[in-house]
């Protein structure tokens, strides 16, 4: 088994010990490779001006972080264009598995970025240029490969005209054009070849040898050559929606069901999940992916040991229909937790109306797994992920549960992506974060915002002042944002700018959005006016920022509107994400 991800900095320990694994394999595998090219790649990761390409990293790697193989593609935005650097697997893998799943990741990732397509070298399989037999074996299997995607060497030009005389095997230049059916004109291709050639290669190649390959490119458009291995088969193509971006990965909590509290007034139901749904799916954007299993140390990594076992061991004692709720809070003496495991309930919780029950450690145990799930889906490289989930986690502090929440997902998967790269958690909820503000307070490596109602009349009433700004190295990493009982959305949108300014100041390599849809008109735990229009514009905003983005669902609660709120939501913010320069369209208003 594997998984592909992308790594985003090496400048995490994590990251750094990825990376060495990746240089063993070129080692392994390059062989004539320059010792000081293959250093390059942690200072190539951080510092895309300097070799005017911006690196991207893709690893295939099981649980244990063994990497099994990797591909390096390089952007280059000013051209508009990918060049492939290196794609392998490692010594002790066999089969294709692994290379074909990493070229897809590279097409996919090409395609989003919006390229003309990749180019890459492959060495040939022409006995006069390539004298060596076993090699000449090798590289026409890759050939072979390539062919499948329908592939192949651009032809009559002299690219492969060896740098010094006598050097065995000039490559070819390879072109994917990611199945967009455009050609390749000879204007294009020249500069594109330059950039190539100088900006991989200037160290090796003199002036003389770029103007002659630059040159011999006559052909309008480029030619391609013939099939030799395949037929003209019809190539695989990038696995994408039809809509042209890469779809938002869902992760839903199939067994929020089972967390079903029928007291009266109770507005976190089940329901919600099924409203959401109903409106997403048709939009086309979304791909549905299975939940996995996670061990309870994320957990542990944010809230207290014996707050989790409290819950798990509370909620495992209580009959099957019956609610235990809060009533003795114990809050002048810590050191004494009440002996009986219900009335020491309130030891743990900020309120009177979340209640403990049969199913409820099992449902949050499940979002945090799908949120975790869909967490590493951004790892593997989707630009954006929902976990469609609850109970709500964003009051959940390190060692307390309220406001229907448990565990704090999203603090969980903040904490969870924290290991490969600066993570920013915005919360857009009606009701402060009090959750995430609590878990992260002292950290400066996850930034917490939050915009909510003014806790003077708005729940939790004691957190979400504009005063709290963190504590020690994370003094100035927490901002709230406390507004007034009557907001629209254009006020909004004012201080939506304003969070996401610092959080662009912050420069996260990851942004964790928890989304309350109960800013809206009408919801029966909120006072602002906020309609479909305006979220599908909060969206857009957010996805104009282009970090890999994840979504955690929290509060909301007026099941008529949920749906077509989150919809538009995610409409804006994944064409905005895609077609940052798109001409605005108009989102639907009902
Ligand atoms: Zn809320």
């Amino acid at each position: 088994m594997f998984r592909i991800r992308r790594v985003y900095d090496s400048s995490f320990p994590s990251s750094l010990e990825t990376i060495e694994q990746v240089k063993k394999i070129l080692r392994d595998q390059f062989p004539g490779l320059d010792e000081s090219d293959i250093a390059k790649i942690n200072d190539q990761l951080v510092n895309p001006l300097k070799h005017r390409f911006r690196s991207i990293l893709f690893v295939a790697d099981d649980s244990s972080r063994r990497v099994k193989g990797f591909a390096l593609l390089m952007h280059a935005s000013d051209l508009n264009f990918c060049y492939l650097d290196f794609i392998s697997a490692a010594r002790f893998v066999v089969g294709r598995g692994i290379g074909s799943a990493l070229y897809d990741k590279v097409r996919e990732e090409a395609l989003a970025l919006g390229t003309i397509g990749v180019f890459f070298e492959c060495l040939p399989d022409d006995p006069a240029l390539c004298r060596d037999r076993e090699a000449l074996k090798q590289n026409a299997s890759r050939l072979r490969f390539y062919e499948r995607y329908g592939i192949r060497p651009i032809c009559n030009t002299a690219y492969e005209t060896p740098v010094r005389e006598g050097d065995d095997c000039p490559p070819y230049l390879m072109f994917d054009g990611l199945g967009l059916n455009k050609p390749l004109f000879r204007a294009r291709a020249k500069e594109i070849v330059r950039a190539i050639l100088e900006r991989k290669y200037g160290n090796v190649c003199p002036k003389s040898y770029v103007e002659t390959v630059v040159h011999s490119f006559k052909d309008d458009p480029v030619r391609f050559r013939e099939y030799r291995y395949s037929g003209k088969e019809i190539p695989p193509g990038v696995k994408i929606n039809n809509t042209g971006g890469m779809p938002i990965a869902l992760v839903i909590n199939e067994k929020h069901d089972i967390h079903h509290v029928s007291d009266r007034g109770y507005v976190e139901s089940p329901i919600r999940i099924k409203s959401i749904l109903r409106e997403i799916i048709p939009t086309g954007i979304f791909e549905l992916l299975e939940p996995k299993n996670y061990t309870e140390k994320h957990i542990r990594a944010v809230h207290d040991g014996a707050f989790v076992d409290y819950l798990k061991k509370v909620c495992n004692n209580v009959p099957g229909n019956q609610s235990i709720y809060p009533y003795v809070f114990p809050i002048r003496n810590a050191t004494r937790p009440p002996v009986e495991l219900p009335v020491r309930a309130g030891y743990y919780c900020i309120d009177t109306f979340t209640p403990l029950n049969h199913n409820a450690f099992l449902a949050a145990k499940r979002a945090v797994d799908c949120t975790l799930t869909a967490a590493d889906k951004i790892l593997e490289g989707y630009p954006i992920a929902y976990s469609l989930v609850r109970p709500p986690g964003h009051h959940a502090e390190r060692r307390a549960f309220g406001g229907f929440c448990y565990f704090n997902s999203a603090a969980i998967a903040a904490h969870y992506l924290s290991a490969y790269g600066k993570v920013a958690i915005l919360d857009i909820d009606f009701h402060h974060g009090n959750g995430q503000e609590n878990i992260f307070y002292k950290r400066n490596d996850v930034l917490t915002v939050s915009i909510h109602g003014h806790p003077r009349f708005a729940y939790p009433y004691f957190t979400g002042f504009s005063d709290e700004t963190g504590e020690g190295s994370g003094t100035g990493f927490n901002i709230n944002f406390p507004l007034p009982e009557h907001v629209d959305g254009v006020t909004y949108r004012e201080f939506l700018g304003k969070a996401l300014g610092r959080i662009r100041k912050f420069s996260p390599k990851f942004l964790v959005v928890a989304l309350g849809l109960d800013t809206a008109k009408g919801d029966p735990t909120g006072t602002w006016s906020l309609g479909p229009k305006d979220f599908a514009e909060n969206g857009a905003l957010i996805g104009y920022l282009r970090y890999p983005t994840l979504v955690v669902q929290e509060g909301g609660y007026k099941a008529r509107s949920l749906g077509i709120n989150a919809r538009n939501f995610f409409r804006g913010m994944w064409a905005k994400y895609h077609f940052p320069n798109a001409p605005e369209k108009k989102e639907s208003k009902n």
